[in-house]
């Protein structure tokens, strides 16, 4: 079969992580990491291989703009190697100076997964302790258990008026037996992602593997929908004629889908720059939005430029702000419809105190490519030999390192002839995903020696599995200190 089948709750396995790219529009790593400032090793060695619309995100820490990073974990059984990546990928984050969510899907374990709340406690507290060893900072960030966030669980009700069940059927593969809470798990699960952004919209980047992708395309879906019911109703309110409305509606539309284009590198502040230019009738404006709706390639600008076409040069710019996702539109609007502050902003609060005033943007995501199991095909959390657990005894991990499966060859003779496949050995994965850390020189001499047969894999695995039990005895010493780390935050650790 041709089709990649992305199933956040089923056991697919990404074999050819390119299809990706083009089937479902995830853009390549490679393309973006020139502007992330000192990428971390998973980026630098392509385990962090695509993303969605990341360039905001590198651009916010580039310029020392706020943004964010969240991060679900479902307590389901202990963490393991294959989790640290994300936690490395959220903890990195936060020491660029992103707002941190560490959150525990404990209602989607129990609706998704079934497991009882004394298994979801245990579990939480595990995963916990892990993320904090690991660097995560409590005081600074915000962990907390979806079954107690009441504000996600508002949020995830919200949410819930802006998709509906064909719509979940067919992202999910719903069917008339499907249970309900399901459902909620996947709205509770949007409004986590768009949780950080509650209080003020900022670029947010939820790092996940890919069999998670369906989530963040709902997501961002739905961070459209709720800012442009936002914008049209605000909209609505100043009584514009039932055209006008329609125009404006599908302009919005347009420009909501264009932000999330990701061919499209232009930003709505690009716009700017065309302030003095020519503001087309309503003739021009319609077939622009004709030629964008038909899917044209046309930049962004004209769009923007025709929104406002009875604005000031603050209005428009106001209006530009208010499309990238800030709350600012009604102050445009003062300008653009000839309101009084006053009356704008009694209008503003009142849809505000309608509709929860929502200026989403659309999340953003970076995939990570899955670790293979040790002992061939996926890492498993129900299989113990192809993971190592970060509560395995060390003794444990060596162990299971000396057993794993290699990329090498019959013979050491042949080795030496042929070379290792390093990009076929789970071992070789090790190095490179955890064991090098940030050393790139010692992972590449892995690579290379591998490759060139001058490493062989008996004596390779010994030094792999002697610092896999250095890493798991340090980690799990971190572990005990975080447990007085965890008691100080408030987090309930027994539903
Ligand atoms: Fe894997 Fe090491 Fe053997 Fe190369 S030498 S195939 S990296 S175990």
């Amino acid at each position: 079969a041709d089709t990649v089948a992305l199933d956040p709750w089923g056991s697919s396995t990404v074999d050819d992580y390119r299809k990706l790219f083009e089937e479902f529009g995830i853009e390549s790593f490679d393309d973006v990491l020139p502007r992330v400032p000192t990428p971390h090793y998973l980026m630098r060695r392509g385990v962090i291989f695509g993303h969605r619309n990341y360039r905001s995100v590198a651009d916010a820490m580039t310029n020392g703009d706020p943004f964010a990073v969240l991060s679900g974990f479902m307590p389901t059984g202990d963490p393991h190697i294959g989790h640290k990546l994300v936690f490395d990928e959220l903890i990195w984050h936060q020491e660029r100076g992103g707002d941190a969510y560490g959150l525990i899907a404990d209602l989607e374990a129990h609706a998704a997964r079934g497991l009882s709340w004394d298994e979801i406690d245990e579990h939480t507290e595990s995963y916990l302790l892990s993320l904090i060893a690991l660097g995560f900072d409590p005081e600074e960030g915000e962990l907390y258990r979806q079954s107690t966030n009441r504000d996600v669980q508002d949020l995830a009700f919200e949410l819930g008026t802006k998709a509906n069940f064909s719509e979940l059927g067919a992202i999910y593969d719903f069917d008339g037996e499907t249970e309900v809470s399901y459902m909620q798990s996947v709205v509770t699960q949007m409004a986590d992602i768009l949780y950080p952004q509650l209080d003020e919209p900022k670029p947010t980047v939820i790092p996940v593997g890919p069999d998670q992708d369906p989530h963040m395309r709902l997501a961002r879906d739905l961070a459209g929908r709720m800012r442009y019911f936002k914008v049209t109703e605000a909209y609505a309110s100043f009584e514009l004629d039932d055209q006008e409305r329609a125009l404006v509606t599908r302009a919005y539309e347009a420009l909501a889908a264009d932000v999330d284009d990701p061919e499209t590198d232009v930003r709505c502040t690009d716009a700017a720059a065309w302030l003095d230019a020519e503001r087309p009738d309503s003739a021009s404006l319609e077939s622009t939005i004709e030629t964008l709706e038909s899917g044209g390639k046309e930049p962004l600008r004209p769009r923007v430029r025709f929104l406002d076409r009875n604005a000031t040069d603050d209005a428009f710019e106001a209006l530009i702000e208010a499309v990238e996702g800030e709350k600012r539109v009604y102050e445009g609007h003062v300008d653009s419809f000839d309101l009084d502050r006053e009356a704008a902003e009694e209008l503003a609060r009142q849809v505000e105190l309608d509709h929860g005033g929502y200026g989403f943007l659309p999340p953003s995501s970076i995939y990570h490519r899955f670790m293979s199991g040790l002992t061939g095909g996926k890492m498993s959390s129900s299989i113990p030999a192809s993971h190592i657990s970060l509560l395995d005894d060390p003794e444990d991990g060596y162990d299971k390192v000396k057993s794993a499966t290699t990329g090498g060859r019959e013979t050491a003779e042949e080795q030496r002839e042929l070379g290792g496949e390093a990009d076929e050995c789970p071992v070789y994965e090790l190095y490179a995903y955890l064991l090098s850390g940030d050393d790139d020189e010692f992972a590449t001499r892995v690579y290379e020696e591998c490759v060139g047969g001058e490493r062989l894999c008996g004596g390779c695995k010994e030094q792999a599995a002697e610092l896999m039990a250095e890493f798991l005895e340090a980690h799990q010493e971190k572990r005990e200190e975080a447990k007085d780390v965890l008691d100080g935050i408030d987090i309930e650790l027994d539903s």
